[in-house]
């Protein structure tokens, strides 16, 4: 034997496998091989791999690579997001009756048609992230609920308020960012009448459960970019003039009438 194929100490014990991305290497601690060929080979990846870390040691799933998406531009939907409103046309959405929206579209954007009603996506969510842009009417109309109002339902079923709440005061729960009767905003961070705002919202719905309870679910709001809600429990219970009752797994997106002409541009969402 050449003396350059001597192993120092036996037994050695070493074991490689590769699967998928993960390299697995083990040995004895105490052993060091000596010598070329297979085992020099197994030492060189025990060297490079030092990180790699198999389902079989630890009994955790074999780590998955986040998926590669492209970020769209300042605001704009990445490219896993299913774009609700683009600017151009209305298709998405449905009245309560299942009809063509009929709200007004202008350039770029759609408006409230007072008396058409709510609308609704035809498409269903569960847990999300979305994305809304919003105008309240300019010059300002009327005081409190009465100025600028509408609203997101997520599910059809709880509001997060659109308000005018801009040096405008209203009840706290009632306000630009409230979980409508449930939760006040943390701040106001409303901007003037007719100035673009936008809502960043995570949403995870209260979901009915396999012993018949309610699973809550969660809320958080970025509105312009301020954090509004933190995490607030959807326990289950709808908030005023909600679509449906009941907590349910999936439900459409609504967004209300409530008579005043306030604008939505850029609205995107992402399944999570
Ligand atoms: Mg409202």
């Amino acid at each position: 034997m050449k003396p350059h194929l001597f192993i120092l100490f036996v037994p050695f014990v070493l074991s490689l496998s590769v699967q998928g991305q993960g390299v697995t290497v083990s040995a004895p601690n105490n052993v060091i091989p000596r010598g070329d060929g297979p085992t020099i080979a197994a030492a060189n990846a025990l060297k490079s791999q030092p990180s790699a870390i198999s389902h079989e040691d630890t009994n955790t799933p074999a780590p998955i690579e986040p998926r590669i998406i492209t970020p769209g531009p300042v605001g704009g939907p990445p490219s896993d997001a299913i774009v609700l409103f683009d600017g151009k046309d209305l298709s998405k959405w449905k009245n309560a009756k299942g009809a063509d929206a009929t709200w007004t579209l202008g350039d770029g954007y759609f408006e409230v048609k007072p008396g058409a009603g709510n609308m609704f996506t035809k498409e269903e969510f569960g847990d999300i992230q979305l994305h809304v842009e919003w105008m309240s009417p300019s010059p300002a109309k009327g005081e409190g609920q009465n100025r600028g109002n509408s609203g997101i339902y997520f599910q059809g079923r709880y509001e997060i308020q659109v308000l005018d709440s801009y040096e405008n005061k209203t009840y706290f729960n009632g306000q630009a960012g409230a979980l409508y009767g449930i939760s006040q905003p943390l701040v106001n961070a409303c901007r003037p009448p007719g100035e673009w705002q936008t809502y960043d919202i995570t949403f995870h719905p209260a979901k009915p459960a396999d012993d018949g309870k309610i699973q809550p679910g969660s809320i958080s709001v970025l509105h312009n970019g301020v954090l509004v809600q933190d995490h607030t429990e959807v326990a289950g219970k709808t908030t005023a003039a909600s679509a449906f009752k009941d907590a349910a797994a999936m439900g459409p997106l609504m967004l209300q009438d409530h008579g005043h002409k306030v604008r939505f541009r850029n609205i995107w969402v992402r399944r999570l």
